[in-house]
């Protein structure tokens, strides 16, 4: 149902709807590998859940390693 931008494919960090918390956001970082969005608000409000720190994160979706 999701359509994913290619033009934004490049970029870590772009503008749309968080998957996690469902809400459009000026600023999401994006999985590279799957596309998945989590915005700035839901990685700060779940570090642990996202086993994220100050370089990478884990996408909760494919569980792969991306780099802020
Ligand atoms: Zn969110
Ligand atoms: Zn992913």
């Amino acid at each position: 149902m999701s359509r994913r931008k290619r033009k934004a494919l490049r970029q870590k960090t772009t503008a749309g709807i968080c998957d996690v918390c469902g809400r459009e956001m000026p600023l999401c970082y994006r999985c590279q590998k799957c596309g998945y969005l989590i915005c700035q608000e839901c990685m700060a409000a779940g570090p642990r859940k996202f086993s994220c720190n100050t370089v990478t994160w884990v996408c909760p979706n494919c569980l792969n390693w991306e780099t802020l």
